[in-house]
């Protein structure tokens, strides 16, 4: 085995109740669980969440027809475009499908649950603002079984961004126009934490990157506590001297005499290659630098003083110091993208602390 990662499903649990303190215990749970539970594997996390949350949201059909036959039964939206052909399956599997769209009203089959979702400015999924009363009418034509309304913002992840304010504002427009039993959610992660006094959470919020551990933005948040941790062992500890030159392309070179420990992960795993020389992992309780280019199956790591041995732990990815959000600020990116790069064919581990 060369690397192992370990899911802290209580920790998912911490996360969760963070966003319940923040939004109060009236309003309803849709937990995000797309793309394996951003990186984190679906099943067992919905496993774990399905007592503790009213819903979860998955992009793809596919996603929720998984939780459905592997036995959950909370409700489940699917924010993507229903795929065209498989209309019955939001009826038989009992699954909410999104009407982003007005061609989606006569494709679904009559009774099939339904959540309309308004395109209030990120030009992305979503009917647009002109659209009310052809979708108003469209609802009339259709006997779908309408029980919900919503947007998503494009800026939820900056404090106080005036484009959260003038979304919220289209939405409040849109909203007065349907039924007032519709169920209304906004809020993804940056919306909960950083919109907290906007007025914004409705009947229900959908969490995604905060129940993994993650700020949404730049901002941090204290209360939440990334929920994995990747860690594999030295397959091989040689001496290096002054001056010699690790990796392909030799992009790195000792400055010092030391020891090369080799650790069997590389970019084929989910570590960017772009990363090269700027992270660190932790080996034996102290913090050390990855050295040299990242290649496919492979990265090395720089150690003075006490020699290493063979299968001495490394612990990749943690928090804090080791944090998804650290390698993200180095490559100009997010969290999200971070965990869900993680590849699948590395062995994840459950458990419950
Ligand atoms: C991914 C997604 C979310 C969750 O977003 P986070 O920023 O991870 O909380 C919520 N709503 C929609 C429509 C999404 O696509």
């Amino acid at each position: 085995m060369s690397s192992t990662l370990y899911i802290h499903l209580g920790k998912i649990l911490n996360n969760l109740n963070a966003v319940k303190n923040k939004v109060g215990e009236e309003v309803i749970c849709m937990a995000v669980v797309k793309d394996e539970a951003y990186g984190h594997g679906i099943l067992p996390v919905a496993e774990f969440l399905k007592d503790k949350v009213e819903w979860f949201c998955t992009a793809k059909l596919d996603e929720a027809v998984s939780l459905r036959e592997n036995g959950i039964e909370n409700e489940i939206l699917v924010f993507e475009i229903p795929p065209v052909g498989r209309e019955q399956e939001y009826k038989s599997y009992d699954i909410t499908a999104s009407i982003s769209d007005l061609s989606v009203f006569e494709r679904l089959k009559p009774d099939t649950k339904a959540h309309l979702h308004f395109d209030t400015g990120m030009f992305r999924l979503g009917m647009l603002p002109d659209q009310v009363s052809e979708a108003r009418q469209k609802m009339a034509n259709h006997p779908l079984n309408y029980t919900g309304i919503y947007t998503h913002f494009a800026n939820s992840d900056v404090n106080d961004h005036p484009r959260v304010k003038e979304q919220l504002s289209t939405f409040r427009s849109i909203r007065a126009e349907f039924p007032d039993a519709l169920m209304t959610h906004t809020a993804n992660s940056g919306a909960i934490f950083y919109y907290g006094e906007e007025d914004l959470y409705y009947d229900a919020v959908r969490p995604g990157v905060c129940l993994y551990g993650y700020a949404p933005g730049e901002d941090e948040i204290p209360e939440l506590e990334p929920v994995i941790e990747w860690k594999s062992n030295l397959v091989q500890v040689k001496k290096i001297l002054k001056g010699e030159m690790v990796g392909y392309g030799s992009r790195w070179t000792a400055s010092e005499d030391g020891w090369i420990g080799v650790v069997p992960v590389g970019y084929a795993d989910g570590i960017f290659r772009g990363l090269t020389n700027g992270f660190q992992v932790e080996l034996n309780g102290t913090l050390i630098d990855e050295v040299g280019t990242i290649s496919m199956d492979y990265f090395m790591v720089f150690v003075t003083g006490q020699k290493p041995d063979i299968g001495d732990e490394v612990v990749i990815l943690r928090n804090k110091d080791l944090s998804a959000n650290l390698w993200a600020k180095k490559m100009g990116t997010i969290p999200y993208e971070i965990t869900t790069a993680l590849s699948p064919k590395i062995k994840r581990v459950y458990l419950d602390q």
